[in-house]
């Protein structure tokens, strides 16, 4: 199965005032797994329908393979394509379901059942090619969506949230099972979701949209560890944010310095400290640096952990996850506590993109 390479240029979309694609500029690699990722209505849909074809930009470029795609109709485009609600024909069984992209390339029946099987085979559901769509679970119809996607070896895949139908297990169970497709079949793909663990875990790389625009392009890593701006770190993880002050001499938490392990890339007046809760520790008498002090609000059962909430001077509130393992014993509502933000997880952002 080949790999197309997708660019795309400058692209906009208005519909009526309303920009829903501010500019768009993206490059996505032969092979790449590449995930769109934003809050709802910041463009994710409508970028894959303008890669996909349903949609025309207003202006930009869209190439593939060096090749300008945006005149070209969708079915001329070689791209597999799964849907939130998989959009499979009721009627027909999965056999069928799953043989439909080949008859309409005109392919002979003898191929068409080899592929089918092949394709179906390789999303566990060989088995149940004879079914009704109707009778198969979700999690079953999900796959023969995929199968119907893949069948024809598309150089690109696109995926709009197609886990999003699914139980917690289920759909935790199927990214492994999409990204271990991937790695094996090595198409493009493109995935649409607004859910930051799942972009975590199946994205080679992540872009992170708002309002129409790409606020962040990088590896799931470089996305959590070191956000460029606010709404990219406050969109990862149970992140709080403390204000901190610029001044001549580095951040100031509080009035007293803040110890960063990199110079942030925020260099404007003040900023944000992002606070995570697993990235936070308790202070113990060797930390004079980066100390915070608060008082327990609550704590609730997390399974693995607890999850113990803070409140600080000035209104703040922080989350710590306590896990035992640094032999500390699980605190009690009220009680005082000292934290301690080391200075690798003390990560300072703007409001914007520097
Ligand atoms: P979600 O996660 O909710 O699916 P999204 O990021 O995929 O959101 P889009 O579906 O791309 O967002 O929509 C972007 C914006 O454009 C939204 O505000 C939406 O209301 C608007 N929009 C999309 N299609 C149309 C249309 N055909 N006519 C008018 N507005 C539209």
């Amino acid at each position: 199965m080949g790999a197309g390479k997708v660019s795309i240029r400058h692209v906009h979309k208005a519909y009526g005032a309303f920009k829903a694609l501010d500019g768009i500029s993206l490059d996505i690699q032969p092979g790449e797994f590449l995930t769109l990722l934003g809050p709802s209505g910041s463009g994710k849909t409508t970028l894959l329908n303008i890669i996909a074809g349903f949609e025309r930009p207003d202006s930009g470029s869209l190439m593939v393979d060096e090749v300008e795609f945006i005149t070209r109709p969708p079915h001329k485009r070689d791209l597999g394509m799964v849907f939130q609600n998989y959009a499979l024909f009721p009627h027909m069984d999965v056999f069928d379901n799953v043989a439909y992209p080949l008859k309409l390339r005109g392919i002979d029946r003898a191929s068409i059942r080899s592929r089918v099987m092949g394709a179906l085979e390789t999303v566990h559901m060989d088995k149940l090619a004879a079914r009704r769509i109707g009778e198969l679970s979700g999690g079953q119809r999900q796959r023969v969506a995929l199968a119907r996607a893949i069948v024809f070896e598309p150089r690109i895949l696109l995926m709009d949230e197609p886990l999003s139908a699914l139980d917690k297990n289920l759909r935790e169970h199927m990214q492994m099972e999409l990204k271990r497709l991937h790695n094996r079949l090595g198409m493009t793909t493109v995935y649409v979701t607004h859910d930051q663990q799942e972009a975590l875990t199946m994205s080679d790389r992540i872009a992170v949209l708002d309002r129409g625009k790409v606020i962040q392009l990088d590896t799931p890593q470089n996305i959590y560890d070191h956000p460029n701006c606010k709404f990219v770190a406050g969109f990862m993880g149970e992140t709080r944010f403390l204000p901190v002050e610029r001044r001549d001499s580095g951040y100031h938490l509080d009035s007293r310095s803040l110890r960063l392990a990199s110079e942030p890339l925020h260099r404007g007046a003040n900023g944000w400290l992002i606070v995570r809760p697993e990235r936070l520790r308790w202070a113990g008498n060797a930390q004079r640096d980066n100390r915070i002090s608060g008082k327990v609000m609550d704590i609730v059962y997390r399974g693995d952990s607890h999850l113990v909430s803070i409140s600080l001077a000035g209104d703040h509130e922080i989350s710590i996850r306590h896990t035992g393992s640094e032999g500390k014993e699980l605190p009690v509502p009220g009680q005082d506590l000292e934290l301690w933000l080391t200075p690798e997880a003390s990560v300072v952002v703007g409001d914007a993109i520097q």
